[in-house]
């Protein structure tokens, strides 16, 4: 298990920018389908004011036509000013509904991504680097953003506008709007085919903030042991590193995308030009009149808005869809307990608390870790896991826990498989406290709630008192809504287990798996600690991984491990007569 707490060496590759096959806007779908009668409004909104907005070049004609004529024009101007007034309002509340959208897509996918991080199997976050999976939750759901404020509805509504328009400049004349089409089609196209390339880029420079993200992760998660090795300056260009290749794929981005606006640009412009001269021509030889011309270039004006729009819009849903792989990467990762049976079995009379048959467990990278372990931990009884590091102690508890299934062979709880309980209902009657990390950043009366969600305040200082913590919660004047940092870095190591432990007393589990801390305690932290673990341990059953004799020493059962096999068991006084490695492993390697 410690492997598994372990950062990532420097250079290690990111996990591979995407696992899962490239895809397309439709997958956007599932994520706008709840905002569905929003968009619809935005959609409606937005074609009436296309329509308010396309109303005013032909109210301008009729305006100008009528000026010119010297017909009665207060109708057409009172009309001219209410079309402006609609389309510009309509455009706020359109902005605003999106916006607010946009935030709901990012709030969902965020929930939803939090909520299966929590539920990975152990292997799949083992395997991962924590910082790329917060990036993901963090700056990718934010690129989700931009494919709905400035993605779909506004391609949605822009192509109307852009229909609209062409149906009006069709009325008003052909052999203009012909010109328009062949100039700005020739554009589009351009722009589709390059914007092919930015989902990719996108995906790559994504994954390079998550590498960026991963690394300073890597550093602040082990910030005394990088400033006591002077590693400061090394970290931080290996870092830098990452942030400028999260900078150069941010580039290549941006150049596919500065490559979009000049040929968006050259197509309206051409279209400009064109329409202007063979529309002045017309209008010299009478084929159109000037408010015709005037109308037509409008028209043109209310065109370019919008298919700039549309443009950027296929742009930033490109890119968002880069991100979305990497979200969708994540989603599509199993829940851990998917398969789980939802019966809790009922357990078999006489059967041992726990009890390991022939165990073998390999690690998803190949490390053979157990090697057939039979372990039997009879109801009420303690018993000690001893042997060198390594030899599978802590993935023996792993096991029982189902962090991660065995091989071969299987676990009991109560007579009945592990993999027979629905995992909430055997964590439920399990008790674990890890060697490492076993405390998490927020307050001590958080840490103490982690499992049950609440007690009294009496109660937990009961408990505190039972673990003789009880000066932790009064050395602040917070009490128990002190904080213990990241990962409890404000205790000290003995406080941290104890803290770890007076958890297990709100729990009340009937099996409790206790993985020692190794670090030598002062004389007073270690009967503090011995008095904890009885405390806690007592009238239940205890399986612990033991690096002190006196845990050993009162131990039921001691079963020696090396190697992944149980090769040893015994009391203490019967292993140190039998057993050489028991022997030599008790006067080199327990700690006190
Ligand atoms: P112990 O607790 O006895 O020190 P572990 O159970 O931690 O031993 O480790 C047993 C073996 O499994 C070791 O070889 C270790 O390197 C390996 N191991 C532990 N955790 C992992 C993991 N998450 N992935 C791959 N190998 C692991």
């Amino acid at each position: 298990m410690a492997q598994s707490t372990l950062p990532a060496p420097p250079g290690t590759a990111p996990a591979p920018a995407s696992e899962a096959p490239s895809i397309g806007v439709r997958a956007l779908w599932p994520y706008l389908r709840r905002h569905r009668p929003t968009l619809l409004l935005v959609v409606a909104l937005s074609l009436v004011s296309a329509a308010a907005a396309l109303a005013t070049p032909l109210l301008t004609q009729r305006f100008i036509d009528g000026l010119s004529a010297g017909e009665a024009i207060a109708g057409t101007l009172a009309l001219l000013v209410a079309a402006v007034l609609v389309s510009s309002l309509l455009d706020g509340l359109i902005t605003y509904l999106l916006s607010r959208t946009a935030g709901g897509v990012v709030l969902d996918t965020r929930v939803r991504l939090v909520d299966r991080l929590l539920r990975l199997p152990v292997a799949e976050l083992d395997r991962r680097r924590a910082g790329d999976l917060i990036s993901r939750v963090g700056a990718d759901t934010t690129l989700l953003s931009a494919v709905v404020t400035s993605g779909l509805v506004q391609l949605a509504a822009g192509l109307v506008v852009i229909v609209g328009a062409v149906v009006l400049m069709a009325r008003l004349d052909l052999v203009l709007l012909l010109l328009t089409l062949v100039a700005t089609g020739v554009g589009v196209a351009a722009v589709g085919l390059v914007s092919t390339r930015l989902r990719p880029l996108s995906e790559q420079a994504q994954a390079a903030v998550g590498a960026m993200t991963a690394g300073v992760e890597r550093v602040l998660g082990a910030v005394r042991t990088v400033r006591s090795a002077r590693a400061e300056q090394r970290e931080s260009e290996a870092i830098a590193a990452e942030a400028h290749a999260a900078y150069e794929a941010g580039l290549r981005v941006a150049r596919v995308q500065a490559a979009i606006e000049p040929l968006a640009g050259v197509a309206i412009q051409g279209a400009f030009l064109a329409v202007l001269g063979a529309g002045g021509a017309s209008v010299a030889t009478g084929r159109i009149t000037l408010g015709e011309l005037i109308a037509f270039v409008l028209l043109l004006f209310l065109l370019v808005q919008p298919l700039a729009g549309a443009i950027l819009a296929w742009t930033s849903i490109q890119t968002g869809l880069g991100a979305l792989t990497r979200i969708e990467e994540v989603l599509a990762l199993p829940d851990e307990a998917a398969g789980d049976t939802t019966v809790v079995p009922a357990p078999v009379a006489d059967a041992p608390l726990l009890e390991l048959r022939d165990v073998h467990f390999t690690h998803a990278d190949g490390t053979v870790a157990l090697r057939g372990v039979d372990l039997v931990v009879p109801r009420g009884a303690k018993v000690a896991l001893v042997g060198p590091s390594g030899a599978g102690k802590s993935t023996l508890l792993a096991l029982v826990e189902r962090f991660h299934d065995v091989t071969d062979g299987a676990v009991l709880v109560a007579g009945v498989d592990v993999r027979d309980w629905p995992r909430h209902a055997l964590r439920a009657r399990i008790g674990y406290v890890e060697q490492e990390a076993a405390v998490l950043a927020g307050t001590l009366r958080d840490n103490l709630l982690l499992a049950v969600g609440q007690a009294s305040d009496e109660r937990l200082a009961e408990i505190l008192a039972t673990v003789n913590l009880t000066g932790i919660a009064t050395r602040s004047p917070l009490g128990l809504d002190a904080q213990v940092g990241d990962e409890g870095v404000l205790l000290s190591g003995g406080e941290r287990q104890r803290l770890a432990l007076a958890r297990m007393l709100l729990v009340a589990p009937d099996l409790l798996l206790l993985d020692e801390p190794t670090a030598s305690l002062d004389a007073l932290n270690e009967a503090a600690l011995r008095r904890a673990i009885d405390a806690v341990a007592h009238g239940r059953t205890l399986l612990v991984v033991a690096h002190r004799l006196s845990t050993v020493a009162d131990a039921d059962c001691i079963a020696v491990v090396e190697d992944g096999r149980v090769i040893a068991t015994g009391t203490h006084a019967e292993l140190v007569a039998t057993s050489d490695l028991y022997r030599r492993f008790a006067t080199e390697q327990l700690l006190t």
